[in-house]
């Protein structure tokens, strides 16, 4: 155990809907690295948002398999700690405050658009940037294009005054993406980081009619409440980051450090997913393989 010698905190927050693989593994590793090299202290946090997809048999999973590679942290769903509880399930009240100061700030509006009309999920959107580069995709590459339908300035103003009174259960509510901000930030890993809002993401959703915060409001809501000092998360959540920073921004809170990991590949180039099983954590276990060695590898690529 390391003693803590400095403010530093980060996070680990893997989602209960698979076996943790080798991906992973490595970015966790590389958040315990950066928060043991800053003298500061890491936490683990379960996004356990996702009530369709997350199982308890995999949180159990998911802390056997994250100890057994050489991961710590001194928080935690299993440990308790001054910001519990740790799982996102519980943390809803916590959202809540956040939707209301976002919407006290004028800042989203209720969607009555379909899923059909909009694709959209509750789930972190993981799009595939390459090298670290955001790439303006047809759709944003991560999450489908909203064409701004509900936005209070397309409304008729009886339906505007209409929609400002309807409570926040039972519609889809996002947050109002201004037109063509340039947005920056700089990487830990990637260094300078550029997007310009309407054209490479548009208008989120924060809040989901069946009453769930979106990743993207949970993750900051969160973030905040557990002090966290450094992001360290998967280069698929680049382009979250600037939505992430635009409600960091509306709540007047000053935004964490962001340090983003290359993503790691199979043999044939594919992206780790927890599809992989054989390169899930667990399968690697069985197989004989040591934390240790596959560690090794990492530093040999
Ligand atoms: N739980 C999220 C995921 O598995 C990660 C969120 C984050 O690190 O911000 O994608
Ligand atoms: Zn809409």
């Amino acid at each position: 155990m390391v003693e803590k010698t400095s403010n530093y905190r980060g996070r680990l927050a893997p989602s209960p809907t698979g076996y943790l693989h080798l991906g992973h593994a490595r970015t966790f590793w590389i958040a315990q690295e950066r928060a043991r090299a800053a003298g500061g202290e890491l936490i683990l946090r379960n996004d356990d948002l996702d009530a369709a997809r997350c199982k308890p048999e995999f949180v159990t999973a998911m802390l056997d398999d994250l100890r057994w590679f050489g991961l710590g942290w001194v928080e935690g769903p299993d440990l308790g700690g001054p910001h519990t509880p740790y799982n996102q399930s519980q943390r809803v009240d916590c959202y809540a405050d956040v939707f209301d100061e976002l919407r006290a700030a004028g800042v989203v509006y209720p969607c009555t658009c379909s899923r059909k009309d909009v694709q959209s999920a509750v789930a972190a959107p993981h799009g595939e940037p390459s090298g670290g580069r955001l790439e303006p995709a047809p759709g944003f590459g991560d999450e489908p294009h909203y064409p701004g339908t509900c936005r209070p300035e397309n409304l008729p103003p009886d339906e505007r005054l209409h929609r400002a009174a309807w409570p926040r259960d039972g519609v889809n509510w996002r947050f109002r993406v201004p037109d063509g901000v340039a947005l920056e930030f700089t990487d830990g890993h990637f260094g300078p980081q550029q997007a310009v809002t309407g054209r490479d993401f548009t208008d989120f959703l924060v809040w989901r009619k069946d009453n769930v915060p979106s990743y993207q409001l949970a993750c900051v809501a969160d973030d905040v409440a557990m002090r966290i000092t450094e992001v360290v998360r998967g280069a698929d959540l680049l382009l979250s980051t600037f939505r992430q920073l635009l409600l960091y921004r509306a709540l007047g809170r000053v935004a964490p450090l962001f340090f983003h990991c290359p993503l790691v590949t199979d043999d044939r180039g594919t992206r780790l997913a927890k599809r992989h099983d054989a390169l899930s954590l667990r399968a690697l276990r069985e197989q004989g393989r040591t934390p240790e060695e596959l560690r090794a590898t990492w530093a040999a690529q």
